[in-house]
């Protein structure tokens, strides 16, 4: 692996920041055995950090989020940035992630892989196969890999355990990325946690995921350290605030119905942005520019 760095792309220093630019590829979307792989790689250090996807899952998730969350997972190992350059394969596997990017800020744009980054994502993808019991003295020659798949999907639906275990599910793939984790809070209602089954009081940070299941639309709740994923989207505002000598994190949300203000006693009328928090048990709200003062 090496053997690919390369010369004239040294790192660029700015004001002391190393700003570093990572290839972002997958392998194996093309072989109706094993998940596919996905990397992120940056050739001028060399570093490689990899995730494997599964062959299926069944967190309601869809194909795309779920490579997003995989790749987001990557990032925060690579310590990647928003300073960073990222070129990332344009296909479908990374269409979230394409969306996720813009949506943060990020400087990326897509790009035809080969290199380290390739090269990378094949090899993970070739140990993964390996690790399976697949005989070593198959692989991959001259990028035909047509061939190199059909022996491998020959090899895992020659047995039926392996099959179980290594043919990927091409339903869970093609299902759209509706659920969405999302993080909000209760509004004026109580919630019960889908993974806990404790209550999540009003006015509470809550993660919402929203599906369909047999055409109907279902919406759950999961206190935040419940969430079987972390949130890729944010609706929660929060506002620290100094109360009676310490300090107190709350809401800011608009209004449900008029209520009148903790601090000043005057009204809040519905809609207006309004603080919302609890002091040990009890709820209080008010103006946030009341609250600030604090
Ligand atoms: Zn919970
Ligand atoms: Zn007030």
């Amino acid at each position: 692996m090496a053997g690919f760095l390369v010369a004239n792309r040294g790192p660029v220093f700015i004001g002391g920041l190393t700003l570093k630019t990572w290839y972002v590829e997958d392998a194996g979307g093309g072989c109706r055995a094993f998940g596919e792989v996905v990397v992120l790689v940056c050739e001028e250090t060399g570093e490689v950090y990899s995730a494997r996807i599964p062959v299926t899952w069944n967190n309601k998730m869809g194909w795309e989020e779920l490579v997003c969350q995989r790749m987001i997972e990557l990032m925060d190992q690579a310590g990647a940035t928003t300073e960073d350059k990222y070129l990332v394969c344009s296909g479908n596997i990374f269409h979230t992630y394409h969306k996720w990017l813009t949506e943060h800020g990020y400087n990326w744009e897509t790009h035809k892989m080969d290199g380290l980054a390739h090269d990378a994502a094949e090899g993970e993808f070739h140990r993964m196969v390996l690790e399976a019991g697949f005989p070593e003295d198959i692989g991959l020659e001259e990028r035909d890999y047509r061939t190199y798949y059909n022996k491998i999907e020959n090899w895992v639906a020659s047995d039926p355990v392996r099959k179980q275990l290594y043919w990927k599910d091409r339903e869970v793939r093609k299902k759209p990325a509706v659920p969405r984790y999302v993080l909000k809070n209760t509004m004026a209602r109580e919630r019960t946690c889908r993974h806990c089954h404790k209550k999540i009081p009003p006015f509470s940070p809550a993660v919402e995921l929203k599906f369909r299941q047999d055409g109907r639309k279902i919406r759950d709740f999961f206190h935040p350290a419940c969430s079987p994923v972390k949130p890729l989207k944010s609706q929660l505002h929060q506002l620290e605030v100094n109360w009676q000598g310490s300090k107190l994190t709350g809401l800011i949300i608009p209004c449900p119905a008029e209520t009148s203000c903790t601090l000043c006693g005057q009204p809040v009328e519905p809609g207006q942005a309004t603080f919302y928090a609890y002091d040990k048990d009890k709820l209080i709200c008010g103006h946030p520019g009341c609250f600030r003062e604090t």
